[in-house]
């Protein structure tokens, strides 16, 4: 398999993870991937002749300009996203990311039209999820599509140097060194969200003691040196390859 079509196999791999994690319904939602070292993006396409996020395949992939015009126009109905300026903005903004992902997941959308923030009610039980919360979610006050290129730089700098942020009314972006990367960050997010959700179900969440946020902050994954916007390996490579399972080759639950 050559370079493109593995980075498009991937955008559509995390695309159906997504989907079957129900962080996107429907038509709604993309993840994109940047070559790296390049300016060639690759984001889930649009349009009469997409399947839905759940049952991306590689060929409803498409490659789009740092502008957002598709390089090829589609014979078979596939278009640009309207809000593909959300992911040119962010590589653009962020040249150490290789994948982004834009997707509404209901839990994380309700957070934001409450104006309630995602505590940090819990440590050892998800620590990547729970350093999220620690660390402060930045959130896009707008709940229009950014689907000018000012819109997007817009979300962009909403978005700064951090991994993941929420769009009010809207949903979520998140940005990571490679696709894979980028959708963790965003079921990491939305299960902090479940959470903090049930929590507030239940009774009256606290988050954790401070010196108990230090410690699940100073928690650092034994990285394994890879290159930028390849798939992760160690240990994100395994628990990505556990959401990979969770679908076969049509996007299907199994
Ligand atoms: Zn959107």
């Amino acid at each position: 398999m050559n370079e493109i079509d593995d980075i498009k196999a991937r955008v559509a791999q995390a695309c159906r993870v997504l989907g079957a994690l129900e962080l996107a319904k429907g038509a709604t939602g993309h993840a994109s991937a940047r070559l790296p070292g390049t300016d060639r993006i690759f984001v889930r396409a649009r349009g009469p002749g997409e399947l839905g996020v759940r049952f991306t395949t590689p060929d409803q992939v498409v490659e789009v300009r740092p502008d957002g015009r598709m390089v090829t126009p589609s014979e078979r109905g596939l278009e640009s996203p309207l809000e593909v300026f959300i992911h040119t903005s962010v590589y653009k903004a962020r040249p150490e990311v290789n994948g982004v992902v834009h997707v509404h997941p209901t839990h994380v959308v309700l957070f934001t039209i409450c104006n309630k923030p995602l505590l940090p009610l819990y440590g050892a039980y998800d620590p990547a999820s729970a350093k999220l919360a620690i660390s402060g979610i930045p959130t896009y006050p707008r709940s229009i599509l950014c689907d000018t290129p000012e819109r997007g730089e817009e979300l962009a700098r909403t978005l700064g140097g951090s991994n993941c942020c929420m769009m009010r009314g809207h949903g979520i972006t998140s940005a990571g060194i490679s696709v894979e990367e980028a959708a963790m960050t965003a079921i990491q997010l939305n299960d902090l969200a479940e959470v903090n959700y049930k929590a507030a179900l239940l009774g009256d969440p606290q988050p954790i003691p401070q010196d108990e946020q230090d410690f699940i902050t100073g928690i650092t994954d034994k990285a394994v040196a890879a290159p930028p916007g390849s798939a992760p390996s160690g240990r994100t490579g395994a628990l990505w390859r556990y959401y990979q399972s969770l679908t076969d080759g049509d996007g299907k639950a199994k």
